[in-house]
């Protein structure tokens, strides 16, 4: 209208019925999820109350000028708002016939329950009356305008909600009565004294003058100061603590901001034919393609979602007695918005008077197993096409699934049951307050957070938790919706269960159990089974909708997918899961237990013979390991890396040895002893260094200690010659860690070289093992080129390449300082969880000096980031040929590196 900048948009009708609408659903970058699917909606004619949206961009001025509003944004909004009341043909306000609004928050990425929202706006001591009048319905008007009061002085003035439920329930009291709606008009107007009350004496005047009358703060009563209070109010909770946990959790990025969607309010409380509810086009727990959800009748939106009341299932709404037509309706809205979305939504909507409105609708959240049944399921139907199919389930969500359950053979007893909100199993001690969870993960406990409900402010023990039980609440509950999204377990309106949150105990109703904080206790939220003590669990098995899923993607994918695995068991298990070979096999892993005590001998005696013993030893073992490993790869490669780890790992720890030498004086331990211990110390102290990461370690040891890379090279390469023997296909490769030098890798792999060949004339075979190394060091990925021409593999091992281009001590900094650079932002995310764009052009740059100069060179990715779907995407864009990643992490590699290529299309 008046500015440059476009800053509000109009949806819904004019006075003429005709669609004013100016967005639509591709503009969430500026209307926010909400708002533009509002817009949809009403593009598309289903019943959308009418309203307006103003952009994110404003909110993020406005925040960034210190809550400040841009020139004009104002008059622009009035402008806006004034047009609203035309269309409608009512006045904010006006004392005969009042038009309410609810002021509403809405981001671009869906932050369910985290931000603020206004109903009821522009109630005031005049304005009343008309409602009064209009409704002839007193008890109602008086109601709302309660509301009102309580959450503006809750959301906008930040004043304790306790304040105005405590004053709800002596009301209750002094009347006798249970709920709220047994208060009469009377009752409730007298309330909104009281609330006006508590309004004054808890608002501080001082800050706000423009509400102050004779130094007191009063309610405001003018209802465009209720407006510009309530956008600025839902502008700040784009920044209250849990939005922004609520970001991080999730990786939303902090500058986007939030909508605001001023909007006419319709009401569910009008009377019995009226109702309001939220609902899914499928069920997001399962799947299953039925309408799934719950309402109210009689009741405003939040009551659902607060678990107030208890709620009916969707499927009766068509069946109860004046919501007959509304519910068949709504049926109808579920099918145009799946065929028009062409995916499952979820979906808010309210009833008033018999007459359906659609408050909002968004593609539905839901849980891995659902995302997979649904994207096959609407493949089959033709809602969508394998492609999309493939790219709707997030990688991310699969590690629900394969997330640990009761083992099927465990025996206990059900304590008690309530709704399986969100999948998997947890085990741990019972906490029943947000605090407690966080103080219980940080102490290294695992526990389950014991809610009555939750809400908002109980994110961050939600996260903190192994699980979440609740007493209240259904499958849409904040308990349900925030666990599906975390991929947490959740068991919720578990009725039976009495909690008291501040003895922090719960009885069991129906047996003599009290469940005190820090009892062990299980939840399944597959099954919503809850369990006093711990059970068992198991990791489930890999099967049904998530291998169609993969198979898809397999198709779609051009990188390979390896696994990272020292044992046979993980190798067969990786295999199990697709990994087409083993990318990287540390052996140090291999050194544990009893061989440590042989690796220690070898290090620590200088004589020959006791030194050849112990590569004997070393050497029977290690045969024995690749046989394993070999076997389990059959027809795979199988790259093992030569010992890695700084020597003096395999040593004890000076510090025990010390007390352990203090024991014995104490003791009177025999000298000879005593001295022979401290020689142990004085060498090991001896081989004490201080940047163990960047000393004796890598390829470094091969050349300090070449009998040790020749004892692995001649295992490998004897292991592969039996199984051959046996008429097995093995496909070993050799790998030499941390070089820097070309002229390194030079003279291992001719070392490497002669080994093999000697086994092979010793077994009589030929014995093909290509030798390659790892790229972890700037200077490799800058000097490819000349490496390339000794290696026939690189693997990039992005874990030390980013502690060495960073120069961040890997173990160190993650625990110290890099929740701090997250915090400032000085980094976009962890670079040791995430590939960092820095580390990842040195891994570019690798690649393609290493084809440069070796054309045939196979190139792949070891360290962490080949399991982290945004890295594996980055390291499809640089053209690698494979990412190998933890066992579990494959399925999820997998599907990430199907979507890279889709992405590439
Ligand atoms: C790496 O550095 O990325 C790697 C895979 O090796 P490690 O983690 O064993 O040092
Ligand atoms: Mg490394």
């Amino acid at each position: 209208m008046t500015e440059e900048v476009k800053r509000v948009y109009a949806f819904g009708k004019d006075a003429d019925g005709k669609n004013v609408t100016e967005g639509n659903t591709n503009m969430k970058s500026v209307l926010g999820g909400k708002g533009a699917n509002l817009a949809e909606m009403a593009n598309i004619g289903l019943p959308v109350p009418p309203g307006f949206t103003i952009s994110c961009q404003t909110c993020m001025e406005y925040s960034d000028a210190g809550n400040t509003w841009p020139d004009g944004a104002l008059d622009t909004i009035h402008e806006y708002r004034v047009d609203l009341e035309n269309r409608i043909g009512k006045k904010i306000g006006d004392p005969s016939d009042p038009l309410l609004v609810s002021v509403r928050s809405g981001a671009p990425i869906s932050m369910p329950g985290m931000m603020d929202t206004v109903l009821n706006l522009g109630l005031n001591d005049e304005s009343i009356n008309g409602l009064i009048a209009q409704t002839e319905n007193p008890r109602f008007a008086w109601d709302s305008y309660r509301r009102f009061i309580q959450m503006f002085s809750n959301v906008v003035m930040g004043l304790d909600g306790d304040l105005f439920e405590n004053a709800l329930n002596a009301a209750k009291n002094v009347r006798g009565v249970k709920s709220d709606t047994e208060l009469t008009a009377d009752d409730l107007q007298e309330l909104v004294e009281t609330f006006k009350g508590i309004f004054s004496d808890n608002v501080d005047a001082a800050q706000y003058p423009a509400l102050t009358q004779q130094g007191v703060a009063a309610f405001p009563q003018d209802p465009m100061v209720q407006l510009k209070l309530a956008i600025e109010a839902v502008f700040g909770s784009w920044d209250n603590p849990r939005a922004v946990l609520y970001r991080k959790q999730n990786k939303i990025a902090n500058d986007m901001g939030t909508a605001v969607n001023v909007q006419c309010m319709v009401f569910g409380n009008k009377g019995e034919t009226s109702a309001t509810g939220v609902a899914f086009t499928r069920n997001p727990a399962n799947g299953e393609k039925e309408f799934y959800g719950d309402y109210l009748v009689n009741a405003q939106g939040e009551d659902v979602v607060a678990g107030i009341r208890n709620t009916s299932p969707i499927a009766d709404l068509k069946k109860t007695p004046g919501l007959e037509e509304a519910g068949e309706e709504l049926e109808e809205v579920f099918c145009t918005l799946e065929n028009h979305f062409r995916d499952m939504c979820d979906i808010e909507f309210t009833i008033e008077q018999g007459k359906l409105f659609m408050l909002q609708t968004r593609v539905g959240k839901r849980t891995a197993a659902a995302a997979l049944r649904i994207a096959i399921e609407m493949e089959k139907e033709g809602l969508c096409s394998k492609e999309e199919a493939v790219l709707r389930v997030d990688p991310d969500q699969l590690d629900q699934l394969l997330h640990p359950q009761f083992d099927k053979d465990a025996e206990f007893d059900v304590l008690a049951q309530g709704l399986n909100a969100s999948p998997g199993a947890a085990v741990g001690e019972a906490v029943f307050s947000s605090a407690d969870a966080v103080a219980a993960a940080e102490a290294g406990r695992k526990c389950v957070l014991v809610r009555w409900e939750t809400n908002p402010d109980d994110l961050a023990g939600m996260i903190a938790a192994e699980g979440i039980l609740t007493s209240h609440g259904g499958k849409t509950s904040h308990a349900a919706v925030i666990a599906r999204g975390m991929g947490a377990p959740c068991v919720c309106g578990v009725d039976t269960l009495k909690i008291d949150a501040e003895k922090k105990q719960a009885a069991v109703t129906g047996t003599d159990v009290v469940i005190k904080e820090g009892d062990m206790i299980s939840l399944d939220g597959t099954t919503g089974v809850v369990v006093l003590g711990a059970v068992n669990m198991v990791m489930p098995e890999l099967t049904g909708d998530l291998d169609t899923i993969l198979e898809w993607a397999d198709e779609f994918r051009t990188m390979g997918v390896r696994a990272n695995a020292d044992n046979p068991e993980d190798a067969e298990l990786s295999r199990s899961f697709g990994a087409e070979g083993i990318g990287l096999c540390r052996t140090e892993h291999m050194f544990l237990g009893e061989r440590k005590q042989i690796i220690q001998s070898f290090i620590l005696n200088d004589d020959a013979e006791t030194r050849d013993a112990a590569l004997a030893d070393l050497l029977a073992a290690q045969t024995g390991d690749f046989l394993g490993m070999f076997k389990a790869q059959d027809g795979l490669p199988v790259i093992v890396r030569l010992l890695d780890p700084p020597l003096h790992e395999f040593l004890e720890s000076p510090r025990a040895l010390d007390v352990e030498i203090a024991h014995m004086e104490e003791q009177g331990a025999p000298a000879d002893d005593i001295a022979a211990k401290r020689r142990l110390m004085a060498q090991i102290d001896a081989m004490s260094e201080a940047n163990p990461m960047l000393g004796l370690r890598g390829c470094r040891l091969a050349i300090l200690f070449p009998e040790l890379a020749s004892m692995q090279v001649r295992a490998i390469a004897t292991a592969a010659a039996e199984l051959k023997k046996q008429g097995l296909d093995p496909h070993p490769e050799i790998m030499i860690p941390l070089v820097s030098l070309e002229s390194e890798i030079e003279q291992l792999r001719a070392e490497c070289e002669q080994v093999v060949s000697q086994v092979a004339r010793e077994q009589g075979m030929e014995l093909e093992i290509p030798i390659g190394t790892m790229i972890e060091l700037p200077r490799a990925a800058v000097i490819a080129d000349r490496i390339a021409e000794h290696a026939d593999f690189f693997s990039f091992g992005t874990n030390d390449l980013t502690q060495t281009t960073f120069g961040f001590s890997r173990d160190d900094v993650e625990a110290r300082f890099i929740p701090r650079y997250l915090e400032r932002h000085l980094l976009p995310c962890n670079p040791f969880e995430t590939v960092d764009d820095g580390v990842a052009e040195l891994v570019r740059m690798g690649c393609e000096k290493g084809r440069s100069a070796n054309p045939a060179i196979t190139l792949g990715v070891c360290g962490e980031h080949g399991g982290d779907p945004d890295s594996v995407k980055k390291f499809h864009k640089i053209g690698l040929s494979y990412v190998s990643c933890s066992p579990y992490r494959v399925p999820l590699a997998r599907l990430a590196a199907a979507q890279a290529a889709l992405a590439d299309k």
